[in-house]
Formats: C-alpha cells, sequence, structure tokens
C-alpha cells in the first residue's frame, strides 16, 4: 500500500511553544561527533553569495525571472522554504494500485503513442508501462513529445492517480545511465520518490525547477553562518543553521522538514528581534530627553476645561505618557487607534506637558491635508485663556509667514507646531524642542523620523510619540514597532454612533440610491467609494472620475457632485475637500485616498463599490468617516463575495465594530504577508516564520534577545558580533554603522 499524503508545512493555528528541537533522525550536534567532522574551516559564507546563474539549468533568463521570487543569491535559494512537501516514501507495485489513489511505481515502458482525439487544444500520450507485479496503461496530458522519449525498455518513475483511463501521471522520471538521472545533475527521483519538497514557484520558474536547484544548493547549506550563540543553542537544543536549511528542502522523515522550518523561523524572528533592540539602543545610546516636572496648573486646567471626559484608555495613555516624559531616557512610545480614538488629544496632552515645563513641541504628519487637520483639532481644543497658540507649517505656508514662524521657533516665542516634513527642513531651529509627535509613522521613513529627533536642544534628544490610526494585534506590533511601546487606544469616546452596515448585491443599488438621496434630502452628506484598481492609480482615478460623472447625471442629479481622487494636484485635492467639508458638494465621489484625512461629521452614509476587493482594515478605516457627528451613519457595502475569504472579511466588517477585533480576522485570514497595506506597517518580510502562527516562537525569541542583552550589557560585546552582523545584514535599517565612535 502506499502512503501519500500531503503535508502542510505551515504550522497549524495553535501550535505549543516549544523550541524547535534537533531533528528526530539526527542528534544536536556533539563534541563527539564535531570530532569527527573532516579537517576543513567553514563555513565560507562568499560561497552563498554566488548567483544562482552558476547553477546547472539556470541562465540569465531564470536567474533574472527567479528575482521575482526574491532568489538572487544561492543562500536565498537555501532560504526558499518549502511550502508544503508531497510524501513518496513508498513505492508501490502497479497490481497493488486502487482507483483515486495516489501512488508512486518504478515501471519499464513497453509501448508509448499518441492516441489520437477530437478535440484540437488536447493530446493525449499513453503507455503501456509494466513492473513485477503486471502492467498498466499510463497517461499523459499534452505532451505529444513524449511518446518519443518513451521508447520500450525506458525505465521511469511514476507519480500519479488511478482513473477509469489508467494511471494519470502528475510527475514522472526517466530513470538510467544514458538518462543521466532526473536531468540537469539532479539524482533520479528527486522529483518523485521519497519526500518531495514544493517551494513557492511562479509562471515562469516552475516549482520543478527550483526544486533542482534547491538540490544543487544543499550542499553548501554547511557553509551559511551560524548567527545563533552556542549557548543559547545548546540550552534550546537547536539544530545547526547549516542542518535546518539542508533538512528543510531535503528532509530525511517528515516531521524534519518543521523542525527545521521551525528551527529557521526562530532564527528569523531572533535576528528581527535583536535588530530592533539594537535600532533602539543606538537611539538612546548616551542621548538624554530633557526631564520634565509632573504636570502642572496648565494641562489640568486644559483637561478640565474639555468638553468630555477622558475615556479610560486616553487616562491609562495620559498617565504612561507622563512617566516617560519624567524620564531622561527619551519617550520612543506609539499610540495606536483607530481614526476618532482620541489619539490627538493625548498628543496636545504631551504636547503641553512639555509647553508648561518651559519647552517646546512639534507635530509632524504625512500630508498638508492631516497637518491642517491636525491644526484645526488643536486651535479647536486650545480655545481657552492661558492657553499657548500653535503655528501651522508646510509646504504651502507663504515665503513672508514661513520666515516669521522659523524666526519664532528659533527664538523660542512659539511653543507650537504643526507641520509636515516642511518641519524638518535644513533651516528650521527649534530653542527647545522637548516633544514630538509623529502621526501616520510608518508613512515617514527612518531617516525623516530621525531627523525630526535631530531637532532636540544640543545633544539631547526630543521625547517622541508616535501614533498610527492602523490598529494591528499586539503580535505584529511587536514584529513592526519592537522598538517601540506600544499604548492602544481601543475604547471609542462616547458620543460615537455604531454605523449601520450593510453587505448587499446588485439588486439593492436602485433601493440603495433612494436610501441616500432621502439622507440628502435630509441635509446629510455622502461618500461614493471606487472600486481598488491595486495595478493603477491612474486607472482608478479614471474610475472615479466616470463614476462621479455618471452619478451627477444620474441618480444624484438633483445634487451636487464632487470627485476626489489620488491623481489630482494637492491644491485640486484641498479645494475638493473643502467644497465636502463646506456642504457646497453634498455627494462626494472618491478612491480610497479618503482612507486618511478628511473629517465631515455631517456626512453620515457611504456607499463602498466593489467592497470585496478591499482589506478588512482598509474597509474599517473607510467606514470610519462616517460616524463622526451626532446624526445615525450607514455604510452600504456592494460586493460579490465569491470567495470565502471575502465572504468572512463582509460578515466581519458587518458584525463587528472594534478595529483591533477586526485587524485579528484580517490577520488570520491572509497570513501576515499579505494583509493589504503590509509594507505600511513597516512589516519585515520572513521567508521561514509565518504570523500569527508563529507568534509562540516571536515572544519566545524576544524573551530570549532581552535575557541576551541583560548578560552582555551591550549588544557590542565582541561575542555578540557574528549575531549583530546577521541581525543588521538581514533587517538592518538604513542608517549604517559608525566605525568608529
Ligand atoms: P484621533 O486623533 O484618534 O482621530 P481625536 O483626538 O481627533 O481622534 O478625537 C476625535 C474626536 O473625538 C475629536 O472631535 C475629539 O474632540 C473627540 N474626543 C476625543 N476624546 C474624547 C472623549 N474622551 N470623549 C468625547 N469626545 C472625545
Ligand atoms: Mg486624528
Amino acid at each position: 500500500m502506499s502512503k501519500v499524503q500531503a503535508v502542510a508545512a505551515r504550522p497549524p493555528a495553535s501550535r505549543s511553544h516549544d523550541p524547535p528541537r534537533a531533528f528526530a533522525t539526527g542528534e544536536a550536534q556533539e563534541r563527539s561527533g564535531l570530532a569527527a567532522v573532516p579537517l576543513r574551516s567553514w563555513p565560507r559564507p562568499s560561497r552563498l553569495a554566488a548567483g544562482i546563474a552558476t547553477l546547472r539549468g539556470a541562465g540569465p533568463r531564470l536567474a533574472e525571472a527567479a528575482a521575482e521570487l526574491e532568489i538572487g543569491s544561492l543562500g536565498d535559494l537555501l532560504w526558499h522554504v518549502p511550502h508544503g512537501y508531497r510524501d513518496r516514501t513508498t513505492l508501490s507495485e502497479i497490481a497493488e494500485l486502487r482507483t483515486g489513489q495516489e501512488a508512486t511505481v518504478l515501471a519499464e515502458v513497453r509501448s508509448a503513442r499518441v492516441r489520437p482525439t477530437r478535440r484540437r487544444r488536447l493530446t493525449i500520450v499513453e503507455a503501456t508501462v509494466a513492473d513485477d507485479s503486471g502492467p498498466t496503461k499510463a497517461v499523459w496530458f499534452n505532451q505529444p513529445w513524449l511518446a518519443d522519449q518513451l521508447t520500450p525498455g525506458t525505465r521511469v518513475l511514476i507519480n500519479g492517480k488511478l482513473d477509469r483511463t489508467g494511471l494519470r501521471v502528475s510527475a514522472h522520471e526517466v530513470v538510467g545511465a544514458d538518462a543521466g538521472g532526473g536531468g540537469r545533475g539532479s539524482p533520479a527521483g528527486l522529483h518523485t520518490t521519497g519526500i518531495v519538497p514544493v517551494h513557492p514557484a511562479s509562471g515562469r520558474v516552475r516549482a520543478q525547477r527550483i526544486r533542482e536547484w534547491a538540490w544543487q544548493a544543499r550542499r553548501l547549506a554547511p557553509d551559511a553562518i551560524e548567527p545563533l550563540p552556542a549557548q543559547l543553542r545548546a540550552r534550546l537544543g537547536l539544530a545547526g543553521a547549516g542542518d535546518a536549511l539542508a533538512a528543510v528542502h531535503f528532509p530525511a522523515a517528515t516531521a524534519d522538514a518543521e523542525i527545521a522550518r521551525a528551527r529557521l523561523a526562530f532564527e528569523e524572528l531572533f535576528l528581527h528581534q535583536a535588530a530592533l533592540a539594537s535600532r533602539r539602543r543606538r537611539h538612546d545610546a548616551g542621548r538624554r530627553a530633557p526631564r520634565l516636572e509632573p504636570p502642572g496648573e496648565l494641562t489640568r486646567a486644559w483637561v478640565g476645561s474639555l468638553p468630555f471626559e477622558l475615556t479610560g484608555d486616553q487616562r491609562l495613555a495620559t498617565e504612561e505618557i507622563d512617566a516617560d516624559l519624567g524620564s531622561e531616557r527619551p519617550m520612543q512610545r506609539l499610540l495606536m487607534g483607530e481614526v476618532g480614538s482620541g489619539k490627538t488629544v493625548c498628543a496636545l496632552y504631551a504636547m503641553l506637558r512639555a509647553v508648561e515645563s518651559g519647552h517646546q513641541a512639534a507635530l509632524m504628519a504625512p500630508t498638508e491635508t492631516l497637518a491642517e487637520q491636525h491644526f484645526a483639532t488643536l486651535e479647536r481644543l486650545l480655545a481657552g485663556a492661558g492657553l499657548p497658540s500653535v503655528a501651522l507649517l508646510t509646504g504651502s505656508t507663504p515665503a513672508a509667514r514661513r520666515r516669521e514662524h522659523l524666526g519664532h521657533l528659533a527664538g523660542g516665542q512659539l511653543e507650537l507646531v504643526v507641520g509636515t516634513h516642511a518641519l524638518i527642513e535644513e533651516d528650521v531651529r527649534f530653542a527647545g524642542l522637548a516633544l514630538a509627535v509623529v502621526d501616520e509613522q510608518h508613512r515617514f521613513g527612518v531617516r525623516q523620523r530621525a531627523a525630526l529627533d535631530a531637532r532636540g536642544p544640543g545633544d539631547a534628544a526630543p521625547h517622541t510619540l508616535h501614533m498610527t490610526a492602523t490598529p494591528i494585534p499586539r503580535t505584529l506590533s511587536l514584529t513592526a514597532y519592537g522598538d517601540l511601546e506600544v499604548t492602544a487606544l481601543r475604547e471609542l469616546p462616547a458620543g460615537r454612533r455604531p454605523v449601520r452596515t450593510w453587505v448587499v448585491g446588485e439588486e439593492k443599488r436602485a433601493g440603495a440610491y433612494e436610501f441616500i438621496r432621502e439622507r440628502l434630502r435630509e441635509g446629510r452628506q455622502a461618500y461614493v467609494v471606487c472600486p481598488l484598481v491595486a495595478e493603477s492609480d491612474k486607472l482608478q482615478a479614471r474610475a472615479a472620475t466616470k463614476e462621479g460623472e455618471r452619478l451627477a447625471a444620474g441618480e444624484f442629479r438633483d445634487f451636487d457632485v464632487g470627485v476626489l481622487h489620488g491623481q489630482m494636484k494637492a491644491s485640486r485635492k484641498g479645494a475638493a475637500m473643502e467644497r465636502f467639508a463646506s456642504g457646497e458638494t453634498q455627494v462626494l465621489v472618491a478612491t480610497s485616498v479618503i482612507e486618511v484625512g478628511i473629517d465631515v461629521p455631517n456626512a453620515s452614509v457611504m456607499v463602498i463599490e466593489e467592497a470585496d476587493r478591499y482589506g478588512l482594515s482598509q474597509l474599517h478605516q473607510l467606514r470610519g468617516r462616517v460616524g463622526r457627528g451626532e446624526h445615525p451613519s450607514a455604510c452600504i457595502l456592494f460586493a460579490d463575495a465569491d470567495s470565502e475569504a471575502a465572504r468572512i472579511r463582509l460578515e466581519a466588517i458587518s458584525s463587528e465594530r472594534d478595529g483591533f477585533k477586526l485587524a485579528e480576522v484580517d490577520l488570520s485570514l491572509r497570513g501576515e504577508g499579505e494583509i493589504l497595506g503590509t509594507r505600511q506597517h513597516g512589516l519585515p518580510h520572513f521567508r521561514a516564520a509565518a504570523l500569527p502562527q508563529d507568534a509562540g516562537t516571536l515572544l519566545h525569541a524576544r524573551d530570549e534577545v532581552l535575557a541576551l542583552l541583560r548578560t552582555h550589557d551591550s549588544l557590542d560585546a565582541p561575542a555578540l558580533g557574528p549575531l549583530m552582523d546577521a541581525a543588521r545584514l538581514r533587517f538592518g535599517d538604513e542608517r549604517a554603522e559608525p566605525i568608529a565612535a
């Protein structure tokens, strides 16, 4: 009986957090084992730097195609971890084959021919093959050339499934002296026997090809540097990097594959956490931030004057901020909460803390629209006696005004400033910047964030509060923001009304427009969000323009319709938003650019077209644009959920309003690599690790890095050299390490 099954390499969702152990079939490296290793110095990592064009069966064209799979060097190839395995360890006898069952047989060709078919695009090669137990018919589709290759007497390994027509071949290899094994230098049976790895592949580079390459490259696995400290490996019983890299492609037993993958995942997550820790250390190194006095009369009076009570989460956030500001260690805190959760209020609290201790504070946003919006919010929240005034500094600030602001910032008369990148231009000087707030921080590069950081007084670093409106689950925030402390605002301020959300099909379209017209007649406003065209901003812009024209002439002909898309110039975009905010236009037809940067409480309806194309988090962000005022709000999603994932997403968005919960659903549906806008969060691309499944491993790796830091005091300890080199090489930030202090 053959034992054939597909083995999923990715771990199931709930896996034990035990560290990956040595392989089932091998021992962890032992002293006696090491003594037996032939005299040779290794590793030789330079061998792994060679391009894959150096392999047999890999020319420049294929190498180019492989680059799309992020396979450039032989080292990349070794880290190109299979996503599954086929267990073909057992050879079956032909006489034993059962219909419907996959099996591998070793047989000899008796005869082969192309069988005529009626259909033009179909060719069938039919062969009679036999082993000691008897003959069977084997069938190949659309490979007419095989009829000539499969000459009588040829020995073939065949993997396939028996059905009514015969043995339907899924893979075969010719075995024998002159056939040269499996071709291109691979041994016979590579594709058809044993545990066959299945690598992520593409249309241009097939899995079979990658398997052949991996087979050649596996000999270089011992040349991989071992970045994990020996003591750690010994304590956790971890296999060596080289052994794991070899075994992950060609495991001796099925269980070895997962042990090897888990070992590599641990290494990856460990290196990543080490890189984050190093970044944080470097940032902190020797730089002190001004230690601020405890909250005084100014902030206390301001909090008391707010027309609302802080939510529990906001109070916690301000307490954490207070603790941070009272220390000389520069604050590096991330405030995470969806739009409207009250982040700006917390940020302003921190800014006022800086001001009342005699310093300055700045808030930097990624776009002019956002900066203007923050400026308006701050002005509104600061409209009380004795409160400092705030200035706006963006690319559109008139030169004279700009000069005046810069003078006041350098002179210290201006205490609060809101702006864009204009805040970090060369000639901007602060008299005493104690607090920097960076909104939507993932949209700034490391350099830009560092630039604001460098505006501290003298050698001092300002405290920094980062903000993001994209809630992500804790495990992801640890990967993306492992160098920041995270505070989450989950509780929405009182008075925010839940947005009723419907997912509807085309048959409801007329009714939906009538519903919207009713709201418009009542004086409300509406958004219409056009389908996501991932490939092209231009196409998306065109679609929005067309839809705007269609609605203006059709369903909404009695109303004023505006259009907003990403291809418009900033000034035109601003004007379109302005018209909508003032109520001049009642319907805004937009692309997903309205995701950030617009706040119109009077808008109470949103339509999202082809909602199944959007990710869950993105839908949630879009929906957050309504339900911001006193009016009951609604979100109508036109969708055609043809996939299971889309159906789950749409069901989740209509029944759940907690952005963190939705982010978790999103994550479990798609895996971290595919979350829309993953790059935005600064998430690295992991090759062996998969989140959230490896969350336990992530937490474990993080603990181990922290433990290492406690033991070594500094990441620059010589003993940690190879580790930190590997971490920076793999996950380093843009800044180069200074050679000399
Ligand atoms: P975010 O920056 O997270 O989008 P904001 O701080 O701008 O949120 O707050 C959104 C709106 O809610 C603002 O109009 C703000 O005045 C109001 N708000 C903030 N905190 C509270 C609260 N605790 N209770 C009621 N309203 C609040
Ligand atoms: Mg805001």
